[in-house]
């Protein structure tokens, strides 16, 4: 079992609707896009507030359905991580990588801390939004595509957030969105350039 996804697997599930999963719902253990998050995720990256709102809701529906309650895993989380950090800023973002999964950990590194960027530093995400929005729907039709093996891409912000990633990241012009590197690459590392942001 994958120690890092046995706590943050259900989590990212709840936020991103990754694998195939519901955004906003509690998964149960043992269901595929749990099983293929468990087996394939690389890497976490949650906001503090969506991280809280899992938790509450598994609280809600945990005595109803004894299926969902918290794993041992993601208990120690929440009590020994998650409750400390909110009693000083309840908007912390946690990045997990796991060297189980991929040995290249610097490229899950990158990928991860260029979320963190694009949570943390409102001019950074605001000039990405502002460049995206530039993108003929043509061209964010074929990214989306190309995002949505792995993520929902109902989820607009999720999409601008994953392209910035993908494309900024270690070796972006390997990544899922190699095909878009050329275009884009430029610009985004103009912006982050332009806001001193590196990694
Ligand atoms: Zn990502």
């Amino acid at each position: 079992m994958n120690r890092m996804n046995s706590v943050f697997a259900r989590i990212s599930m709840f936020a991103e609707g990754i694998y195939g999963s519901k955004r906003g719902e509690v998964s149960e253990f043992g269901t595929k896009p749990y099983l293929t998050a468990m087996a394939f995720a690389g890497g976490h990256d949650l906001r503090g507030p969506v991280v809280s709102a899992f938790f509450s809701e598994v609280e809600r529906q945990c005595q109803g359905n004894p299926r969902i309650c918290l794993s041992k895993e993601e208990e120690s989380f929440r009590s020994q991580v998650v409750h400390p950090i909110s009693m000083v800023n309840p908007n912390f973002v946690v990045l997990a990588v796991s060297a189980e999964v991929s040995e290249d950990l610097p490229l899950l590194l990158s990928h991860e801390l260029w979320h963190a960027a694009f949570f943390l530093n409102d001019g950074y995400r605001a000039s990405v939004y502002a460049y995206w929005k530039t993108l003929q729907a043509q061209e964010q039709a074929r990214i989306r595509k190309a995002l949505s093996a792995t993520y929902d891409s109902s989820d607009e912000e999720l999409m601008v957030n994953e392209f910035q990633a993908h494309l900024l990241q270690k070796d972006g012009h390997e990544s899922i969105l190699a095909a878009f590197h050329a275009r884009h690459f430029p610009k985004l590392k103009k912006i982050a350039d332009k806001l001193r942001i590196k990694f």
